[in-house]
């Protein structure tokens, strides 16, 4: 078998999307596993849609995640200056497969058409316009999808007349998907379901142009789990907010792994590396994968915990500016006690924000013994001389001994008082990194706060 040579060929008409890195990751695998070569091409040739600067951003994105291409990016907008498309659609008007329409919109029945999908300049020998496809009739197209395997079939009736060139001289996707996927000697092009009804008509431009079929298979939809397809409208579908979100690029590359394939045995964790070494297209599977956040936290906690200490300290640093401005020591102190706590980066201002900025303690979160705790809190913390957990942590516990408190009760108000917040990592711990001063400040302004 020749080389595998795979693509990926997004649109700049937007963000890139979860089911566009997924469609990047498997043909980056499928080629790399085998050695091959996994190539990148920006088809811009909708200049309407074309969104600025979003075709920088998507190269960024797989520079990001390691989907790295071989050789220069293809730009269909370059090709189409050097006249590639114009060429070969003119050829297929000379061979009789197309023909020009010159019409501003089709009127199909009133020309005495029975369906519209027929054109009324396919026969009118015209020879200026946009360059359509003259689509036989009564013909089966067929191929075989490799990601489905099976053989998908269509009626030749059943499709219609399309524009492979428009009279401004850019190609459809149509033409410049088959065009170039030839010339780059791509040998499987895989792509979202969504492009399965086009099929039919690249097939038959294969045909015509003479080409060599590539393997073509279309992946599944992901759905979302409220149901339906999932779409860009209900939450974050998009790469770059998920980033934003504080999920870090090997969780979702991980996660996206499993949108669709799946392995022979169980296994669920993978770096990039080791998916390309798993990688079998018999993995492919048939049914749609549901886009289940539960599981990307999942994957992102783990991810967090694997990460070496100085990594997470300046992920934590470039997400948070209050953060950054702690000494070394105590920024250490923080990221590894949140490490085990935290899903998410974003998670990490909520959990441990109470370090670097005071907030005002919500009175609804106390006990009813909470005066009593704090003012008892008070006295021992400020006979600690060793501001060390063993210390703190006997003098508090004796004290909690000494007056029959409740060991629960007594570290939630103090927690409140000090964290504002009923979840935070173990108090003991915080107290230590916070520092004597701050501590007892903090327990006196709350109770100094404190009417009768
Ligand atoms: N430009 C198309 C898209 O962004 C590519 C489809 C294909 O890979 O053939 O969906």
């Amino acid at each position: 078998m020749d080389d595998i040579r795979t693509r990926f060929a997004p649109s700049p008409t937007g963000p890139l999307h979860i089911g566009g890195l997924r469609t990047a990751l498997y043909s980056y695998a499928l080629a790399k596993h085998d050695s091959g070569d996994f190539l990148l091409r920006i088809e811009d040739t909708d200049k309407k849609r074309e969104v600025p600067g979003a075709k920088e951003k998507i190269q960024e994105l797989l520079r990001e995640f390691g989907l790295i291409w071989d050789g220069e990016v293809v730009i269909q907008s370059k090709r189409v200056e050097e006249g590639v498309y114009k060429k070969l659609a003119e050829k297929l008007v000379s061979e009789g497969h197309a023909f020009y329409c010159d019409c501003k919109a089709r009127n199909a029945k009133e020309e005495g058409y029975s369906k519209d999908l027929r054109d009324p300049c396919r026969d009118k020998g015209k020879a200026s316009g946009a360059i359509k496809l003259k689509v036989p009739d009564g013909e089966k197209i067929a191929f075989t999808d490799f990601v489905l395997e099976k053989e998908v079939f269509w009626d030749s009736s059943t499709v219609s007349d399309t524009t492979l060139l428009k009279s401004d001289g850019f190609p459809t996707y149509h033409l410049a998907v088959v065009i170039d996927d030839n010339d780059m000697g791509i040998t499987h092009a895989l792509r979202g379901h969504d492009w399965m009804p086009s099929t039919p008509i690249h097939l038959l431009v294969y045909k015509y142009l003479g080409y060599k079929l590539p393997e073509i298979g279309h992946l599944t939809d992901i759905l979302d789990p409220e149901g339906g397809k999932l779409s860009k409208r209900k939450g974050s579908t998009s790469v770059e907010a998920l980033l934003n979100e504080g999920y870090l690029p090997e969780s979702i590359l991980n996660f996206v792994m499993l949108l669709g394939w799946a392995p022979k045995d169980n296994r669920e964790l993978f770096s990039l590396q080791e998916f390309v070494k798993a990688f079998d297209p018999k993995g492919f599977q048939k049914s749609n994968p549901v886009f289940n956040r539960d599981k990307l936290d999942w994957f992102n906690g783990h991810y967090i915990r694997q990460l070496a200490a100085d990594e997470l300290n300046s992920k934590l640093k470039a997400q948070n500016s209050k953060f950054a401005g702690l000494d070394k020591e105590k920024q250490f102190a923080i990221s590894n006690l949140v490490r085990e706590r935290i899903n998410k980066l974003s998670d990490f201002d909520e959990l441990a924000g109470f370090f670097f900025e005071e907030r005002k303690p919500d009175i609804k979160l106390f006990g009813p013994k909470h005066r009593e705790h704090l003012q008892s809190a008070n006295e021992v913390l400020e006979k600690v001389e060793n501001w060390e957990k063993e210390e703190i942590d006997q003098k508090l516990l004796t004290l909690i001994k000494d007056k029959e408190f409740k060991t629960g009760d007594f570290f939630m108000d103090l927690r409140v008082a000090i964290c504002s917040s009923k979840i935070t990592p173990p108090i003991n711990d915080s107290v230590v990194i916070l520092g004597k001063e701050e501590t007892i400040r903090r327990i006196r302004k709350v109770l100094s706060s404190l009417t009768n």
